[in-house]
């Protein structure tokens, strides 16, 4: 074998291979419920398809410029005028595979070897991996005081002579967590005052809950876009449910933006064309489906966090975002992979172990399935682990006996 040093430190997606095992075993009739996912089940919006389609009719499916094309630039800048209230030109924005890309786009126009990127756990599983894969270092920063939210003395007190960039998801993945708006905003701040980058993971800007509001960061930058390190990367995979398009994209200074729209022009040559005018029809269309799908999330959130409270031993953090909870399950095993396992061999149910997320002892569970799904998925959870439970569980007929305590 003659792999490169780099492609054997990196790792793979363990939540794309979890959808891979959740699949295998369906396919083998196994009563698998998936609480490990990361997308939304509501379908793509009418606007969407009709937009897709209709380019698909033309017959006429070409090479777009690889930031963009102009309908999907236009789009973006209505969106970031209407959602950040921030103008912004055509220069500033790039369209990209998926927010994936348009992070690791701007990781690698930014980073020279050894250069450190600064994020707090836990933390989206391909941080570390997409940074490594550009050449740089991930530094991870653990709130001291066990809670899903760092300090900005944390986060200054990481940053060094190689920092060049700190990345934020709020609503996080996996911890569901928002900042809070001070966070932010002298989170802005500070990364001015060190002239270092601040990447604003998005993806799940607009999916908060209890009446919160978005934070837009743009409100504490008081620089003009071309003279800020300030990008936010955003995306249709999430909030208009279209993972699968693989749409996102980057908004952020003129020099920083270019240079990842040459970076792109070497990599994929852009975004999908069909793809690309699906998501000029989401970003177009009407928006009631997020409202529909935010509800829909906030609900799945309360009924996942019933149940979670009632489950003695382990220890939970309201979700105030996004679609996922990250119980911090160590009273009953500490290593999260092992658990994981044990869970979908015994009850199968798919979860995600926290170490993946920097933070052992911990599962990421998702509730952006169905409500009848997560309920069922908990309790077996439960009756796997709590020895108050009955001993015999059903799965469908199955009869299952609990031989493990
Ligand atoms: N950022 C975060 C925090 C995510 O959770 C995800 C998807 N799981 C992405 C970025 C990537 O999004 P996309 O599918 O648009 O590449």
């Amino acid at each position: 074998m003659s792999l490169s040093q780099l492609a054997r430190t990196i790792h793979e997606s363990v939540t794309l291979k979890l959808n891979q095992t959740a699949a295998l075993l369906r396919e083998k009739g196994e009563p698998v419920i998936h609480l490990g996912g990361g997308e939304p089940k509501s379908k793509t919006p009418l606007d969407a398809i009709v937009s897709c389609t209709a380019v698909l009719n033309s017959g006429d499916i070409k090479y777009t410029p690889p930031d963009g094309i102009p309908a999907l630039k236009k789009a973006i800048i209505r969106y970031t005028e209407e959602y950040y209230g921030r103008a912004v030109r055509p220069e500033n924005v790039v369209a990209s595979c998926g927010a994936k890309q348009a992070i690791m786009a701007a990781l690698i126009a930014i980073l020279d070897p050894k250069d450190e990127v600064i994020f707090p756990a836990p933390y989206w599983v391909s941080y570390p991996e997409m940074v490594k894969l550009a050449g740089g270092v991930p530094v991870a920063v653990r709130p001291e005081d066990g809670t899903f939210y760092p300090t900005v003395k944390e986060i200054a007190d990481c940053i060094g002579s190689y920092t060049k960039a700190v990345i934020l998801n709020s609503p996080n993945n996996p911890s569901g967590v928002m900042y809070s708006r001070d966070f932010i905003s002298e989170m802005v701040d500070l990364c001015a005052k060190k002239s270092i980058y601040l990447i604003m993971d998005d993806t799940y800007n607009r999916l908060v809950f209890d009446g919160k509001s978005p934070i837009n960061c743009y409100d504490f930058s008081k620089e003009d876009i071309d003279a800020s390190k300030l990008v936010v990367i955003n995306c249709v995979s999430k909030m208009y449910a279209m993972t699968g398009f693989r749409i996102g994209w980057a908004v952020g200074s003129r020099e920083l933006l270019g240079a990842m729209a040459t970076i792109q022009s070497q990599q994929t040559s852009g975004p999908a064309t069909p793809s690309q005018w699906a998501a000029v029809g989401a970003l177009n269309g009407v928006q009631n489906s997020i409202e529909a799908l935010r509800m829909t999330l906030e609900n799945n959130r309360n009924i996942m966090l019933d149940h979670l409270l009632a489950f003695p031993g382990i220890r939970v953090t309201k979700p105030e975002g996004a679609f996922y909870c990250f119980p911090d399950f160590s009273n009953y095993e500490k290593s999260s992979q092992k658990l994981a396992e044990f869970l979908l061999n015994k009850v199968r149910v798919v979860t995600v172990p926290g170490k993946e997320f920097g933070m052992e002892g911990h599962l990421r569970i998702s509730f952006c399935g169905a409500a009848k799904e997560i309920t069922e998925g908990i309790e077996r959870i439960r009756w796997a682990l709590d020895p108050a439970s009955p001993n015999e569980l059903y799965l469908g007929d199955r009869r299952l006996v609990r031989d493990w305590m």
